[in-house]
């Protein structure tokens, strides 16, 4: 991990954020090659979800056609969204205090924590250490909106994009021409003051959430969580991660929330965890009707074995709902009902973060000597790697670099993000590109002048080819479809 993380400050992946100033802890920037990372994971999300989606026809698995779309909801939204999604009263983690040392430890992390004063124990277990009772703490983010002062002006930073999908769900089904069964997808920040920020960008303060809500009938519930937990699961497999490191894990019934009938987890063994341990990457839950019935009625808690409207000591509901009609009408069959969700609610920092880990490889190759140099090389998948393409003038003279420009800006036309590179050996600027997961290297030679073929080499296979410099474009294309 430590290799990893060196790499992503070397490189311009990751550094910490306002580093200058010391760093602040549990946030994070992405470098110039990490943001082109991080865009393509987010991109590869909603291409599959929203914009390659084909609405006419049945995807493998699934039960029927249907339609998605995207939103972009805001960050900060009207107070009452989180009183009735309950996060309000029960977005908590319980927390100690250490009266010595004021540290601050989650209460179910203490026993994998180190004491600051002696890191070779657990808090509570040096001889100094004072740790309080167990205290509730809320994980959202408070602000004030406008310039009131008190209670009224307080607004939280969103701690789930879920609620803008719910919050605008008649919306959706008002303005575009979509029916039940459909999903709305959205990408963006969220927030959670977690108490203790740890392993690089896996438990950030900041971080970007991908997720997605489908609404079906009752009834079709089941089949559509089983569709799209294999869905997802499939999906980190199809962009490199291999099967030996993801793991599809469904809840035990004590684990699951008050208001779920199913969630299973996509979880990655990243490199910070012992051996055969696993890391939430995405959670996918079958909702019911939680989320839509809490927007209309008002915050909803378990009864029994039903869900109803949390009243206080008179008798009002505790959070008062919408009150907004957020059913659905089919017109077909003239029934009328409040659908179920399934949820898939992906991470985009930590799956940059598995992307980054499952792509790290050492191995030796031969230098320009023939002698064996250790060679650090990012696997990405060609659609993840931030540069698809180095073009590579092998001296810089005799017409080369003239050549090798040229081919970079029909490259750079076409849209495919490429790199110009003449500085040093070309060992070592194949290495550089290696090091960053480059998929292809162009090399423009003495022969591109005589014949317009160069060099292409493949990243994973070091084989070389030679082709016409006119057909580069297209290849390349060809590589990224795959
Ligand atoms: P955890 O149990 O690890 O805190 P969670 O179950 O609370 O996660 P969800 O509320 O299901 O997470 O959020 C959906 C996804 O958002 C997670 O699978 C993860 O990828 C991402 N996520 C949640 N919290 C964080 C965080 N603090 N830092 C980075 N990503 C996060």
């Amino acid at each position: 991990m430590e290799q990893i993380v060196a790499l992503c400050k070397r490189r311009g992946f990751i550094f910490q954020s306002s580093e200058i100033y010391g760093g602040l802890n549990g946030f994070w920037d992405y470098g110039p090659l990490g943001a082109e990372l991080k865009r393509n994971v987010r991109n590869a999300w909603y291409n599959d979800m929203v914009t390659n989606h084909d609405e006419f026809s049945v995807p493998t698995g699934a039960p029927q056609a249907f339609s998605m779309v995207g939103i972009e909801s805001s960050l900060i939204m009207h107070p009452q969204v989180w009183k009735c999604s309950g996060h309000f009263d029960l977005f908590i983690d319980m927390m100690v205090d250490c009266r010595e040392c004021k540290s601050r430890f989650r209460a179910d992390h203490v026993k994998s924590s180190e004491c600051p004063l002696k890191p070779s124990k657990h808090p509570g277990e040096f001889e100094k250490c004072k740790l309080t009772e167990p205290r509730e703490f809320n994980l959202m983010f408070k602000t004030t909106i406008g310039a009131m002062a008190g209670e009224e002006g307080t607004a939280y930073l969103r701690p789930e994009t879920a609620q803008g999908m719910f919050v605008n769900f008649k919306n959706v089904l008002d303005s575009t021409r979509v029916k039940v069964p459909f999903g709305i997808a959205q990408v963006g920040k969220s927030f959670r003051n977690e108490i203790t920020p740890r392993n690089f960008t896996f438990r950030s303060r900041e971080f970007e959430q991908m997720e997605m809500e489908f609404f079906c009938h009752p009834s079709e519930s089941r089949a559509w969580y089983q569709y799209w937990r294999d869905r997802r699961y499939n999906w980190y497999i199809n962009l490199g991660i291999s099967k030996e490191n993801l793991q599809l894990r469904d809840h035990a019934a004590d684990e699951l929330s008050h208001y779920s009938c199913g969630t299973a987890d996509v979880e990655y063994a990243y490199p910070f965890l012992d051996a055969g341990e696993y890391g939430e990457l995405e959670g996918i839950a079958h909702r019911g009707d939680f989320d839509l019935r809490s927007h209309m009625e008002g915050k909803l808690v378990k009864s029994g074995n039903e869900l109803v409207v949390e009243k206080d000591a008179e008798g009002n509901p505790r959070h008062r709902g919408s009150g907004k009609d957020l059913t659905f009408f089919d017109d077909q069959t003239r029934e009328r009902y409040i659908p179920h969700v399934i949820e898939p609610a992906a991470g985009a920092d930590r799956g940059t973060l598995a992307f980054l880990c499952e792509a790290y490889h050492e191995d030796e190759q031969p230098d320009e000597k023939g002698e064996m140099q250790k060679r650090v090389m990012m696997r990405l998948h060609p659609k993840l790697a931030p540069i698809k393409v180095a073009v590579l003038p092998l001296i810089k003279k005799e017409g080369m670099p003239e050549a090798a420009l040229k081919i970079y800006r029909e490259l750079k036309e076409a849209g495919i993000a490429s790199y110009y590179d003449q500085q040093a050996a070309i060992g070592r600027r194949y290495r550089r590109q290696d090091e960053i997961g480059t998929p292809i290297c162009i090399t423009v030679d003495g022969d591109t002048a005589k014949d317009g073929t160069v060099t292409l080499r493949d990243r994973d296979t070091l084989a070389q080819v030679r082709m016409p410099a006119s057909k580069i474009v297209d290849e390349v294309t060809k590589v990224l479809r795959r």
